[in-house]
């Protein structure tokens, strides 16, 4: 199976859920379990979550959700064009967040990282981030 998707829709909370169930129904084409479904769903969703929270303070802005399906793997990206991570070696890095309080735990790239076979990001500067992932 060959295929390509690519979908863009604004950075609210509301669109979370979307993008996971997109993901989530892309992916199905090329019959994973029920697991892999679920990982790949949860791996899209900390990627979108990260853009709704960190890519564009006090703004609302887009992001573009892709999927292409190659024989049997999977490659999905989220890319933003927010305000991009300055300090992307201690970002990757589990428990660091720039967010203080309790709400943010600092697990999210650990948790695309632990259920994605692969996770790659590049990020620029007032450009923004993309985060490539593959399965
Ligand atoms: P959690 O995901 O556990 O709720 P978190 O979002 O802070 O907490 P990570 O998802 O691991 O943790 O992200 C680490 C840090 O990287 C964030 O605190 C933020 O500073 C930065 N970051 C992540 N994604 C983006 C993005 N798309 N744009 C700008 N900064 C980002
Ligand atoms: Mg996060």
């Amino acid at each position: 199976t060959e295929n390509k998707m690519e979908l863009s829709f604004l950075g609210i909370s509301e669109n979370e859920g979307f993008a996971r169930v997109c993901a989530g129904a892309f992916a199905a084409q090329v019959n994973p379990t029920m697991e892999e479904i679920a990982d790949i769903k949860t791996a899209v969703s900390e990627a979108v979550t990260n853009v709704i929270v960190h890519a564009y303070p006090g703004e609302v802005g887009k992001v573009v959700l892709r999927g292409a399906l190659q024989e049997d793997q999977l490659v999905i990206e989220v890319e933003d064009y927010g305000c991009g991570i300055p300090d992307l070696e201690s970002a990757l890095q589990p428990f660091y967040t720039t967010v203080a309080g309790e709400e943010r735990s600092g697990m999210g790239f650990t948790v695309m990282q632990t259920f994605m076979d692969q996770m790659f990001v590049s990020s620029v500067v007032g450009q923004g981030t993309k985060v490539t992932m593959v399965k």
